[in-house]
């Protein structure tokens, strides 16, 4: 079982929210000029997941778009685990 958190996780952990926040953070709706609001959940690489929240489907297809990855913005889960 590989449940101890080394700091070697936490440290990827660490860069890859801020990677992704990199990535986030100067995007704005065109339509409203709201920021997009980002949080994470987790603390390990395979637990961390995403949530974006913005004022539109705009601003989250912007923010889908930009950040590359299957995450859907605001969708229920629909992980099998
Ligand atoms: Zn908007």
């Amino acid at each position: 079982m590989f449940s101890v958190l080394t700091d070697f996780d936490k440290l990827r952990v660490e860069r890859f929210k801020q990677a992704t926040e990199d990535k986030l953070r100067d995007i704005r709706c065109p339509d409203h000029h709201q920021p997009l609001r980002i949080r994470f959940q987790g603390t390990t690489l395979r637990d961390v997941s995403i949530s974006l929240s913005g004022c539109c489907e705009k601003l989250m297809g912007i923010a889908n778009a930009r950040i590359g990855s299957p995450w859907a913005a605001e969708a229920p889960s629909s992980k099998a685990s």
